[in-house]
């Protein structure tokens, strides 16, 4: 991935210096000498992350922000304020005005490509969201609502065996969040593995203890491999730093801790893993959603299973007959040992167009898995589906199948069919029977059609 960053500044100099450093870094880069001349860029183009000088003649940093941040077009994008001195006041102001994190000049090398790393991420993280709800709404799935930033209280855990310095800690996120202290690195991992925490924030200067140690081990788990992590650092400890953001570490704050810094750098680690929270189960709904096999385009089994609950009840509440039937190719391994996968399945999709060419609307045909099908008939009965299967296989022994190559191969299905009998029967029982008769189509000489004797 590569975020494209605005840097604005009204000072060339400034410009050039940071558009060379995140050039370097492989960042595709942007700039603007005035407040107007940012506006116009982020209205127009796709900007993930904005660098924006404080003071600046005409329109200030601040100004810049609000109206970036009013804007619906703009409101996305991600804005570090650069301010020439160390002033909480601007800080203060740049919250207020809507700006995601700071800079202080003179900019260290670190710190920018840290803050830009992950404010580009967010974004990026973002615009995934839009855009797959965009394409949900289009496709009829959902109504397209998003949200995003709704809830950004976190619960936070924090790995800190200095008192004073936890007790600081905890005040300042108490306005926002939930905050739980470990002192000690094993329990804290345990914590992290069982507790369902969306930021960890490890000191590295645990008396006894090494915090980047954590940090490695919490990368290396599955359960909380997604989790973000914020170091906190003493200014003489860059080398760790280091290692710890190349360890997975997300970000870090330098003591003494500045109270808007702390709050900025946790609102965007816990606003991106909620994004990336989302993106996840929201794929698992889709997967969910997608009721449809890939290769054969018919109903999945768990599709069919859900449905076919319905139809047994509706069955046995209303006396009306219902019957399924399992077909399974015959041989069919040796299609694929013999002519190659591909070729299996060119068979199977074409198994499956006949199947749905000869079968009726209500019928519900699905592939069960492998070279296995499943036809549930509702209103049938077990002399009905007998016939039915009759016609199933001969439309499949009837014509050699097509392969890829040009090829023509006989291919033949052994059926079992099922039908339901009695008010006690259940999906899973009908299943059994079904697969009984099919297992005896099978032993008694395949390409045939067996009813399950009840
Ligand atoms: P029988 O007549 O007893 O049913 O023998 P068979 O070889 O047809 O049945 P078996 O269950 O031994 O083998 C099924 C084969 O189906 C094994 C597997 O490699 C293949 N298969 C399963 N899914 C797919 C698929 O999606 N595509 C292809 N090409 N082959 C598949
Ligand atoms: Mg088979
Ligand atoms: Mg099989």
């Amino acid at each position: 991935m590569t975020a494209r960053v605005l840097v604005v500044d009204d000072i060339p100099a400034n410009v050039k210096l940071l558009e060379a450093r995140l050039s370097a870094e492989y960042f595709d880069v942007l700039t603007a000498y005035s407040g107007l001349e940012a506006l116009k860029i982020c209205s127009r183009q796709q900007i993930d992350v904005v660098l924006l000088d404080v003071m600046m003649p005409g329109m200030d940093g601040f100004e810049v922000c609000r109206k970036l941040k009013a804007d619906p077009v703009t409101q996305h994008i991600p804005v570090v304020m650069v301010t020439a001195l160390d002033q909480p006041s601007d800080k203060i102001q740049g919250l207020e005005a809507g700006a995601d994190d700071f800079l202080t000049k003179p900019v260290d090398d670190i710190a920018l490509i840290t803050r830009v790393r992950n404010l580009g991420r967010l974004k990026m993280l973002n615009d995934e969201i839009l855009m797959r709800a965009q394409t949900r709404e289009r496709m009829g799935l959902s109504s397209g609502v998003i949200e995003l930033h709704r809830n950004e209280r976190g619960r936070i855990l924090l790995v800190d065996d200095s008192p004073r310095s936890a007790q600081r800690i905890v005040e300042i996120l108490s306005r926002m969040h939930e905050t739980v202290v470990q002192r000690d690195l094993q329990t804290a991992l345990i914590a992290a593995a069982e507790g369902s925490f969306d930021l960890l924030i490890v000191s590295l200067s645990l008396a006894n203890a090494d915090g980047l140690r954590l940090c490695s081990q919490i990368r290396s788990l599955d359960r909380t491999r997604h989790l973000p992590i914020i170091m906190l650092v003493d200014p003489s400890d860059e080398g760790r730093l280091l290692r710890g953001l190349d360890l997975g570490a997300n970000d870090y704050l330098i003591r003494p801790i500045d109270q808007n810094e702390l709050m900025a750098r946790v609102r965007t680690q816990i606003r991106r893993k909620r994004h990336s929270d989302h993106l996840r189960t929201r794929l698992a709904e889709s997967v969910e959603l997608s009721i449809k096999d890939a290769l054969t385009g018919l109903f999945n089994r768990r599709y069919m299973e859900s449905h076919l609950k319905s139809l047994v009840d509706q069955a046995v509440n209303s006396g009306r007959p219902l019957s399924i039937l399992i077909a399974d190719i015959d041989h069919f391994k040796r299609i694929n040992d013999t002519y190659g996968h591909d070729a299996g399945d060119a068979v199977l999709k074409e198994f499956a167009s006949r199947f749905r060419r000869n079968t009726r609307g209500v019928d519900l045909v699905c592939r069960l898995g492998g070279e296995e099908f499943v036809v549930v008939m509702p209103n049938a009965d077990a002399p009905r589906a007998f016939q039915v299967g009759e016609r199933l296989r001969a439309c499949i022994a009837a014509e050699p199948f097509r392969l890829p190559d040009g090829q023509h191969l006989p291919i033949t299905a052994s059926v079992g069919v099922a039908s339901v009998e009695s008010p006690q029967d259940t999906p899973a029982m009908l299943f059994r029977r079904a697969d009984g008769a099919l297992y005896a189509a099978k032993r008694s000489g395949r390409n045939r059609v067996v009813v399950d004797a009840a």
